[in-house]
């Protein structure tokens, strides 16, 4: 079934994901404040808008796709003087959980649906529509979510009530992020020991150590030919990315008190990757960090 939708926020991912949209038959109106990324959604089929209030215009359903918490905030706002009771408004951006849920008040007070739904996959994700989203809001607001979703997606995971889904987005990447740490102290140290990339990854990922970052995206170059390791640590995922899902995951330990001391000490790192100027290359760089950090 053809929906119109507005997209906003054709960005990086925006683009792609809006471009998903239009080949799976929908009508997708845009609007973004840079003209380079209005020019790419364009070429993906968006009928791009001159404002937020053009592009919403008669819709059924809202995406938004944006850098931080306080820009959402913003277009929700702008969003809820203007949309009809009834309408779909999804957030996709990666924000903090405070503000997600702020965002959900904005609307669901006018008598839309919203749902925060941020994605995990990155920018060949978003291409390939093969994005998992992780999906907190109301449970008529899921049911209607599943297939506006669809097109962009490779899963749809309902997590719970309201900021459920950037919950579980947080947390998600707080372990990541460590577990990279991790996966390249490991093997910084098998290095100084005089062992084998091969050898140590052969043993690892058939064994008790086993995880994402070394099984499926190991940081140094061989074992997995897929991983940016292999590419000059081209992102993949870039660190600045990682360092704000790090903080975002630090803000929600403190306002909840939960302890994270792991997770803290992985903001140190990457804040001092990125300070030395390695925001732009992929997380799983950390490992030319570590090394560099090393006592002989
Ligand atoms: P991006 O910077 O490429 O895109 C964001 C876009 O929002 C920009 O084009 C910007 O011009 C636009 N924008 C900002 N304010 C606006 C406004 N008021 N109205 C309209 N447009 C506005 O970022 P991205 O990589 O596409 O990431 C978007 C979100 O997705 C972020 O929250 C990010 O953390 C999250 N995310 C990114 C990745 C990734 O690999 N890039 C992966 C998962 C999640």
């Amino acid at each position: 079934m053809t929906r119109k939708i507005a997209f906003i926020g054709l960005g990086n991912m925006g683009a792609p994901m809006a471009g998903n949209l239009v080949k799976a038959g929908h009508e997708v109106y845009g609007f973004d404040l840079a003209a380079p990324a209005r020019a790419d959604a364009a070429a993906r089929g968006v009928a791009v808008c001159d404002a937020v209030s053009e592009a919403i215009k008669g819709v059924e359903a809202v995406i938004t796709m944006l850098p931080n918490g306080a820009l959402v905030k913003k277009v929700w706002t702008e969003i809820a003087d203007l949309v009809p009771t009834g309408t779909v408004v999804i957030d996709c951006s990666t924000i903090d959980v405070d503000s997600a849920t702020a965002a959900h008040g904005l609307l669901t007070d006018k008598g839309c649906l919203t749902l925060d739904a941020p994605v995990s996959g990155g920018t060949g994700g978003a291409e390939a529509g093969t994005l998992t989203f992780m999906v907190g809001g109301a449970p008529e607001a899921q049911d209607v979510a599943q297939a506006l979703l669809a097109p962009m997606a490779g899963r749809i995971v309902p997590c719970g009530g309201p900021g459920a889904g950037q919950a579980a987005k947080v947390c998600n990447n707080m372990l990541l992020g460590i577990s990279m740490v991790g996966a390249a102290e490991a093997f910084v140290l098998g290095e100084k020991l005089g062992l084998d990339h091969q050898a140590l990854f052969d043993v690892i990922s058939t064994s008790s150590g086993q995880c994402w970052s070394v099984n499926t995206y190991c940081p140094v170059p061989g074992p997995v030919p897929t991983s940016p390791a292999n590419a000059a640590y081209r992102p993949g995922f870039a660190a600045s990315l990682m360092l704000k899902d790090l903080r975002l995951a630090q803000d929600a330990a403190q306002s909840r008190g939960a302890q994270t001391v792991l997770g803290a000490d992985a903001v140190q790192l990457y804040d001092a990757f990125d300070k030395a100027g390695h925001g732009d290359i992929d997380f799983s760089g950390i490992i030319q960090f570590l090394r560099m950090q090393d006592n002989e």
